[in-house]
Order: C-alpha cells, then structure tokens, then sequence
C-alpha cells in the first residue's frame, strides 16, 4: 500500500521533495509519531527521525522498499544537508515549514529551496478501500455515540459534560481519539457555528452537535440538531426544515465531474426559497480524512472537481444571533455512478 502511494508521489514530483507535514508522512509510511523528516528522489526514500522514533522508522522502513531510515540525535540541519548532497532543487512544503526552519537550512545547503503546495495532499483526496473503511468506522462510532444522546443530555451537567459523554461513547464504540473537543451548543448558543462547549446547561430545547472521532487516523465529523423537550418553536422547526432539504439537496448533486462550487449551490438554493441564504454563514462542507479538513473544498468559490475516492462532508447551517442555530451534517463518499453516505443517524428534531 505505502509502496503504490510512494511510486504514485514519485510520478507527480519534477524534483525531490522534503515532506514535512506529518499527516503527509503518515499517509506515506504509516507514521504516527510526532517528530520526522521523508527525503523523496527519483530512486531514494529517505525516513529521518530521531532517536525517539529509530525503531518504529526502521520497522516502516522495512516494508517500504528501498527505503533508509537515518537516526539523529542532534544537528538536524547537517544530517538534512548531507542527505540534499548531490540535488540542484529540493521542494519543501511551504504551508508545513516555518521560517526558521528554512532560514537555517538555507545556511547549510547548495540545492535551491522550492516552494510547493499539496502535492502528497492532492493525492490524499481520492481514498483507497483501506482508508474508506476507516472513514466508515469512525462515522460509525458517532452514529452510535447520537443513539444515546438523549439520555446523555438529560444526566449532563453542563454542554462540555455532554462533550466527554459524546467522547466517551464514541470510544466504547470503536474510537481511537476524539477529533476535538465536541461542540455542544444549546439554545441562543447554537447560534455560534463553533461555540465553545464549556460551563453553561444543556437545557430542554435546542441542542446543536457536532463531533466526530478517529480510527486509525482517520476522521469522522458529524452535526445533527435536536429539539429536548416539550412544543417545538414554529421558527426553529422552519430553519430545521430548511436546513435539512438544504442539505440533502447537497447530497443528492453529489457524483464525480461536479464542482464544489455545484454541491455547494444545490445546498444554498434550497435556503435561498426558504430566505435564510445570509444567515449561512459558513462553506457547505470540506474534504475529511488524516485531516478534519482537506480537500476537496466544497464552497461557494471551489473550483475543485469531485471524483470517485473523495470523502467529502455536506454540512449547511443556518444562524440566528441571540435566538439559535441549526447544521445538519454528514459524511459522503463519491462513487463512480454517484455518492455512499456514511453517516446514517436520524436528523429530525426529534430524533
Ligand atoms: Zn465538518
């Protein structure tokens, strides 16, 4: 698996390139520490960590083939130059690297530094069956997770209490990590897109959440809003139901060939008739995989055509300061005749 994405790097790359970008390593090799350096040429693969992380390299290294593990245990920039020996460009990452970091190496090398961008990202963006399987599973563990948010709510002290709850059964189901901390977001706060679950009750009305998990590295994300207990309000059933035609509106465009920009206007027309279009505040949805948010892009301005492998989230909203706010959000696959959705829990107000 890492040799095909290794050679299939190789074949975009017009010079060697110094990955950096840890979520890019762990796609390459499988990495999952948090300290080291892939040197890509035509015909080496060079693994550079530290003495931390010699033995986990040389076990990965071991079935990449070709692939040299080099150890240091001090003076980065040096090992770096001798390994550069030899290359007129090298391409670095530049949205991975910091200015020191080049500032130094600078002082240390012949090679000319070239700035690239998303070259291992773009090949990122279309999964193979191993990384939809992880995608899947951990869409599972938030479905599972919503199947007891109810209970949850009613026995939470605060939104950040439901959070750890939320966290808590995604694990019992499967979870490695948590993606982040969950956004619980009860009435007025709903309002905020991200608010910041913390102290304040969960209440007896509107509950937004969004939360989502990792297995094997790879992210789940997921939004549903729910109305407690007792009479809904008449204005939020209508954002709701806006919100959530909107929604599957922006499901439905999903098939390879189409934009993000289309998925996206198939979601905003929707609550454009409904008359909260300006009250959408946030992009329809983003690519998820090693990262909660990679490419493709789906949002009004994307360019980015969707094909067969991509992962991508619909995840409309609508907002109203001081009153509430509603985002429905799931996760969907693009196949070749259309789209898979991997999150399947219910998305009434009363689910
Ligand atoms: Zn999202």
């Amino acid at each position: 698996m890492y040799n095909r994405r290794i050679a299939k790097l190789r074949g975009s790359l017009e010079f060697p390139l110094l990955v950096t970008f840890l979520p890019n390593i762990r796609y390459l090799t499988g990495f999952t520490g948090s300290s080291a350096f892939v040197l890509v040429t035509p015909d080496r693969f060079v693994f550079i960590t530290d003495g931390r992380y010699a033995e986990l390299g040389a076990r990965l290294m071991s079935s990449v083939t070709g692939g040299e593990l080099v150890e240091y245990r001090s003076g980065l920039n040096e090992v770096l130059a001798e390994q550069f020996t030899g290359e007129q460009r090298v391409g670095l990452e530049a949205q991975s690297v910091n200015w020191a970091f080049v500032h130094a190496l600078k002082g240390k090398i012949d090679a000319d530094l070239v700035a690239t961008r998303g070259i291992v990202e773009a090949l990122r963006e279309v999964k193979d069956k191993s990384e939809i399987d992880a995608l899947q599973a951990a869409a599972a563990a938030g479905d599972t997770a919503f199947l007891s948010v109810r209970a949850m709510a009613a026995a939470a002290a605060s939104e950040g209490d439901l959070g750890w709850s939320l966290i808590n059964a995604m694990r019992d189901a499967g979870a490695q990590q948590a993606g982040w901390p969950p956004i619980a977001a009860a009435g007025a706060n709903a309002a905020l897109p991200h608010h910041l679950s913390a102290y304040d009750p969960v209440g007896d009305g509107l509950l937004l959440l969004d939360y989502g998990c990792t297995v094997d590295g790879y992210h789940s994300d997921m939004s549903r809003t729910i109305w407690l207990q007792g009479e809904v309000d008449t204005e939020i059933a209508r954002m709701h139901q806006a919100v959530r035609e909107s929604q599957e509106a922006g499901i439905e465009a999903i098939r390879p060939g189409v934009t993000g920009h289309d998925v996206d206007e198939a979601c905003r027309a929707v609550l454009r008739k409904y008359g909260y279009e300006d009250q959408f505040v946030h992009s329809t949805g983003h690519g998820v995989g090693l990262e909660i948010h990679e490419g493709p892009r789906v949002a009004r301005n994307s360019e980015d055509v969707l094909e067969a492998g991509n992962v991508v989230t619909v995840e409309p909203g609508v907002y109203v300061p001081g009153f509430g706010g509603i985002r429905i959000e799931d996760m969907v696959v693009v196949t070749d005749d259309g789209h898979r959705v991997l999150t399947h829990s219910a998305k009434g107000l009363d689910a």
